[in-house]
């Protein structure tokens, strides 16, 4: 389980996103920090394959994560999930299974097996739009690993949760960190605290840190202010 980001580079037109990255991510929860604007989604989008580097490459296991085959071990959440409000959790992961090819039988398994997961069995045939915002995140979740993927990238999904949704999200990361390569995006500090195996920490699309969050030698809030002041 090797996920292999080597020299990326994503120009926008007058802009450097991501500027010469590479590190190489293991099983475990990695958060990638940084504050807005700083290339977090960008580099995610690169890592999905969804978005081709100006320069350099991007490899799972040995294979381009531009290729087909990756996309059967890739479980991703964007920033801006596109739910749909009249669908019912349950008929929202039997359609989301329908599109990534899993067979109808597995697929009612699986979904009532990840409603559970997420913490949602008893709001399966509820509407999404009678959904709080940490409902719907958990949701989002259990669509990105429908196809029990191996590579799991989130972007952002802790924003705007209450401090409860919150604590079960960590737990459902937590969870999935221990088999698999857990990508999780956040600006807040909090949300990776304690949970996060290892940080990436960038800034104007640079690694500014990189390493467990006791190697940062101070408090990791403090350690974050440091480097980005009063950047959201
Ligand atoms: P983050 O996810 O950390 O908030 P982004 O990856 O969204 O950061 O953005 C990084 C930088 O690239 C920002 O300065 C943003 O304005 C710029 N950017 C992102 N997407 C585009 C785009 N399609 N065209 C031009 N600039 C972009």
């Amino acid at each position: 389980m090797d996920l292999i980001v080597n020299g990326a580079t994503k120009r926008y037109k007058n802009k450097v996103a991501i500027d010469n990255v590479s590190f190489t991510l293991q099983k475990g929860v990695i958060g990638l920090l940084g504050a807005n604007g700083a290339g977090k989604s960008t580099l995610m989008r690169m890592i999905c394959g969804i978005l081709n580097p100006s320069e350099g490459e991007i490899t799972y296991d040995g294979i381009s994560v531009l290729e087909e085959d990756y996309r059967n071990v890739l479980g991703y959440l964007p920033q801006d999930f596109g739910y749909y409000p009249d669908f019912t959790a349950i008929d929202f992961l039997m359609y989301m299974s329908a599109l990534k090819g899993i067979n109808n039988k597995d697929a009612k398994i699986k979904s009532m097996k990840l409603l559970e997961m997420v913490g949602l069995t008893d709001n399966a045939k509820q509407k999404i739009k009678t959904f709080s915002g940490g409902m719907k995140q958990r949701l989002g979740i259990a669509q990105a690993i429908l196809n029990d993927p191996e590579v799991i990238i989130l972007d952002e999904p802790t924003a705007g949760l209450d401090p409860k949704e919150r604590v079960k999200f960590r737990n459902i990361i937590k969870e999935l960190g221990k088999d698999n390569i857990v990508l999780l995006s956040t600006h807040i500090v909090s949300d990776i605290e304690k949970i996060a195996d290892r940080i990436i920490m960038i800034k104007d699309g640079q690694i500014v840190f990189d390493g467990k969050e006791e190697e940062a030698g101070k408090d990791l809030e403090t350690f974050y202010l440091d480097i980005f002041g009063g950047e959201e």
